[in-house]
């Protein structure tokens, strides 16, 4: 069996021991099943992606001992097909002008224990829920109506060593109504990581497990486009000393900065447990 992984980070912020780790792991698993490691770079969100953290990740992933095929697929040269990805889904979408601090006030009515929170952050109320896309402005996101959506869906999946069936009460519960378009850039994470593994025959994917709850949205998306579902592969988190996540942010944990030190991949391997 053909076995294609890919690493797919986003050009805005330095690389750091997680996603060397990640990657590193994706690599090794594509070599031992005589496989293909592919690189993407996610670059849709211009306003926060930088061309030096482009070139570093190129820079790190070599020094690190990584190859991958030329060229790379580029997110901001594939938008076309992220926009006939959305228009297959119109059966399933609404436009949506509700603001961040419109969804709080719509929330915060009688929520016991805070208000409900999914991968994307405040779980959509519905408010525009009954718009006709027809209606749809340029200023609107376009989101998808879970509930529909899950009627007419019964995917399944392979994450590890489980298989999962998606759920379609927890994805309203747990979910919610997705933005598939930002008005910014027109598509989002979750529908141009959909095309582009499917664009790009990957057969499993190689991420941190805070991505899992993501996951069930790609998988979703793939069973409505038509898409073949790749067997997910959802590794544990590199943590800092204090056990938090390490996010982009977190300079002090930058490859940079260990190379800067001296260390050599030998060394970045025996810090992350591989
Ligand atoms: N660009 C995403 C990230 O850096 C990709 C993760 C993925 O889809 O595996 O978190």
């Amino acid at each position: 069996m053909a076995f294609v992984t890919r690493f797919a980070p986003s050009p805005t912020g330095p690389l750091h021991l997680g996603h060397a780790y990640s990657a590193m792991l994706a690599h090794d698993m594509a070599r031992a099943n005589g496989g293909t490691f592919l690189l993407r770079i996610e670059d849709i969100d211009k306003s926060r992606c930088r061309p030096e953290w482009d070139a570093q990740i190129y820079d790190d992933l070599q020094w690190l001992g990584l190859s991958w095929p030329l060229p790379a697929l580029r997110q901001s040269h594939n938008v076309a097909a992220y926009a006939r990805a959305l228009s297959a889904l119109a059966d399933f979408c609404y436009p949506c002008r509700c603001n961040r601090a419109d969804i709080r006030a719509a929330l915060s009515a009688p929520q016991e224990g805070g208000l409900p929170v999914g991968p994307d952050g405040l779980i959509y109320p519905g408010t525009c829920r009954h718009r006709p896309l027809s209606e749809a402005q340029a200023t609107d996101v376009i989101r998808l109506d879970m509930g529909k959506a899950m009627r007419s869906c019964v995917a399944g999946y392979r994450d590890n060593d489980q298989i999962l069936q998606l759920d379609g009460a927890e994805m309203l519960r747990s979910v919610g109504d997705v933005v598939l378009s930002r008005r910014d850039i027109g598509t989002s994470y979750h529908l141009s990581v959909v095309v582009d593994d499917a664009a790009q025959g990957i057969t499993d994917v190689v991420r941190g497990s805070d991505l899992q709850e993501a996951t069930k949205i790609h998988v979703l998306l793939q069973w409505l486009l038509g898409l073949p579902t790749p067997v997910y592969h959802h590794h544990r988190l590199i943590r800092d000393d204090q056990g938090k996540r390490l996010a982009k942010r977190d300079d002090a944990r930058a490859l940079s900065k260990y190379r800067a030190e001296g260390a050599t991949p030998a060394d970045i391997r025996r810090m992350v447990g591989l």
